[in-house]
């Protein structure tokens, strides 16, 4: 890894403002779940979390595969193509998203 100029940290920031808006809507629908009793094994639709803010993709996985995925603070999911080749590389594809790992530290 390298350090990130100050573009790629604003590339990078975006990144990491939507996924902390998923996990806040994660955890919303699994409140809204355990009420209403919809099982937690149903996907949710995440945002994509490509370092376009204006991006309203969605990408549809479980809150355990989301929770996997971001146990590692260097990987996000995106919509396929979403993925900036400056700041981070695809490591995984799954069926609609996949997810990249940051090549630079912010
Ligand atoms: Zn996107």
């Amino acid at each position: 890894m390298s350090d990130a100029s100050p573009s790629q940290r604003r590339l990078v920031e975006n990144e990491q403002i939507m996924e902390s808006l998923n996990r806040r809507l994660g955890e919303r629908v699994g409140e809204i779940r355990g009420e209403t009793g919809v099982s937690a094994s149903e996907p949710v639709r995440f945002f994509c979390e490509c370092s376009d803010l204006e991006c309203r993709g969605r990408v549809a996985l479980t809150r355990e595969r989301f929770e996997e995925i971001h146990r590692d603070p260097a990987l996000f999911v995106l919509l396929p193509g979403h993925e900036n080749a400056s700041i981070e590389i695809v490591v995984d594809t799954w069926g609609d998203h996949v997810v990249v790992r940051k090549t630079v530290t912010v």
